[in-house]
């Protein structure tokens, strides 16, 4: 017997609707690429999502098209997400720090049918244009007064193509399974992997983020999306703060410490999200500045290992940290780090190491560590090993592409990430499967060296790498870049490694270097370290 329920589908436009009728007057703040901040309502932004939609028909882009943004965080390139996904077609949003030939590979891999760049990027684009063969036209996301002069042909000026349309659209009916967005994996091996997200997927994903074990986000809030909208959809950001009523705070290009710390002072933000290198160099204004945060409550950090260091530092702002794991592939929230009832009345010292872990999941995923034999692993907090996840938001295969290597007949995803999962449910990352350092038979964490470098009062950065050992077969080499203005020696920092790591762990060697290399997506590019410092 089926359920008497209504079946509605759980759509992106269904969000701004909800925005539009519930929260019409709540704002949504941006620092533009031309300047000034930008306000408006979230009512106005669905008006002009209509507006959009109709310049996107009258196009030519209809369902299943793909359509490429090139942009930064801000209020156009939210319209571009739901007026784009709201006619049927899929937002492609394309990472601008990724190498030239891999944007070039992406953008034909997704043949897009349009790009929209914002100012800043009109340059990479002019460079790559003559070998886009899919693409029409060009829309660059500005007004009539800010138009480049720009060899990328046909090319349409945004603010022209919105003045004259309807702020009313027909809207198609959405099945929830089809495609809404695409973002390419910045793998550091191969090329990069299309993720293509669902309407149900999106949707699903936004309201676990929202619950109060996540983000809990909520209409008091006003949520700074930090993490960009060119990678995993800034982490749902720009679906959960219009389905709360929250106020969403964008920071466009300026990415700095002092840009981020005036804005989240003058906007009044209570919560925001990024990865661990834009939380360093926000702290180190602030202690170069002085003042505080205020009424900044909680970040949400992710994307790679947050340091020790960095949630004392915001502890002693009033900042509480929550560390949370996730991939491309899981769009991408996985574990998210929250108290239980249990954990809260563990010895303070327990309850610490508890809060560096990545977290518990969130409901609609399954997660599982797995031996050398296939077989699962206990959640005990020690056993570690490869870990899978599978739920509502995690991909089943990659677009346009047969095989789906990480994949196999389990029904699970591999993450390529090695694990352990305690008796309260909380998942912490050992390492990536490629960066662990495999000495005499044991398993070395380069996260561990690396948080404990990093809470060397004169460390800014480091990055821990097997080189290859005679002996051992791999011993681990920490590289550190110093904050400025601080000095210390190597035989320092290995000085400081005693009696913090067991005596194996430790490293063998350590590098003070200018600055150390990273991906797309803020993190530490260890290829070419391993590259630059294997026979070191
Ligand atoms: P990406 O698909 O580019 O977002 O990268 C996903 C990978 O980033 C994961 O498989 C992890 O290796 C790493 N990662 C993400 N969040 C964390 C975290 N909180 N701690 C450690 N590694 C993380």
């Amino acid at each position: 017997m089926l359920g008497r329920m209504m079946s509605l589908p759980l759509s992106i436009p269904s969000i701004l609707d909800f925005a539009d009728r519930f929260y019409p007057k709540v704002q949504i703040v941006s620092r533009t690429v031309e300047g000034p901040i930008h306000r408006y309502t979230y009512a106005d932004a669905a008006r002009r999502v209509a507006r959009l939609a109709n310049v996107l028909t009258r196009l030519g882009v209809g369902r299943g098209d793909i359509v490429g943004t090139l942009a930064w965080n801000g209020y156009r390139h939210v319209e571009l997400y739901y007026a784009i996904a709201g006619i049927g077609a899929v937002c492609h949003t394309v990472n601008p720090r990724l190498f030239p030939e891999q944007i070039h590979f992406i953008i034909n891999h997704a043949r897009d049918r349009y790009v929209f760049v914002d100012l800043t990027f009109v340059p990479l684009l002019e460079k790559l244009a003559e070998r886009l063969p899919s693409v029409q036209g060009y829309i660059i996301l500005t007004d009539r007064d800010h138009m480049p002069q720009t060899s990328l042909s046909p090319v349409h000026c945004y603010e022209d193509l919105l003045e004259p349309e309807p702020e009313t659209f027909p809207w198609p009916d959405i099945d929830e399974r089809q495609a809404a967005s695409l973002c390419y994996t910045s793998g550091t091996t191969g090329d990069p992997r299309g993720v293509l997200y669902s309407h149900r997927s999106t949707v699903l994903h936004a309201m676990a983020i929202k619950a109060a074990d996540a983000f809990g986000l909520g209409a008091r809030d006003v949520g700074l999306a930090v993490v960009p909208m060119f990678h995993v959809n800034a982490w749902g950001m720009p679906y959960v703060a219009p389905m709360s009523g929250a106020t969403m705070v964008l920071p466009g290009p300026a990415l700095d410490g002092a840009s981020l710390a005036g804005l989240i002072t003058s906007e009044g933000v209570t919560v925001a999200a990024g990865v661990p290198t834009v939380w360093m160099s926000l702290l180190a204004h602030v202690r170069q500045q002085g003042g505080s945060l205020a009424p900044l409550n909680r970040v949400i950090v992710g994307g790679s290992a947050c340091p020790a260091a960095l949630m004392d530092q915001f502890a002693a702002l009033g900042v509480e940290t929550i560390h949370a794991w996730g991939m491309t592939e899981t769009s991408p929230l996985g574990t998210i780090n929250q108290p239980t009832r249990a954990t809260l009345r563990l010895p303070e010292a327990e309850q610490d190491a508890i809060h560096h872990k990545q977290g518990r999941p969130l409901y609609g995923v399954d997660l599982a560590i797995v031996g050398p034999d296939g077989a699962e692993l206990p959640f005990d907090g020690t056993s570690f090993g490869p870990l899978r996840i599978r739920g509502h938001w995690v991909c089943d295969g990659y677009y346009r592409m047969e095989t789906s290597p990480s994949h196999g007949d389990s029904g699970w995803f591999d993450t390529g990430d090695v694990a352990t999962i305690d008796p309260y449910g909380y998942m912490q990352i050992v390492d990536r499967v490629k960066d662990v350092i495999k000495s005499g038979g044991e398993w070395i964490s380069s996260i561990e060296l690396e948080n404990i470098a990093i809470a060397h009062p004169a460390v800014f950065e480091a990055a821990a790498i097997a080189r290859p050992d005679p002996k051992w077969g791999e011993r681990p080499l920490v590289i550190v870049v110093l904050r400025p203005g601080h000095k210390a020696t190597e035989e320092d920092i290995r000085e400081f490694y005693r009696g913090r790591v067991a005596k194996w762990c430790e490293p063998d060697k350590v590098i003070i270097a200018e600055e150390l290399p990273h991906t797309a997506t803020g993190k530490i590019l260890k290829q070419a370290l391993r590259r630059l410092y294997a026979g070191a």
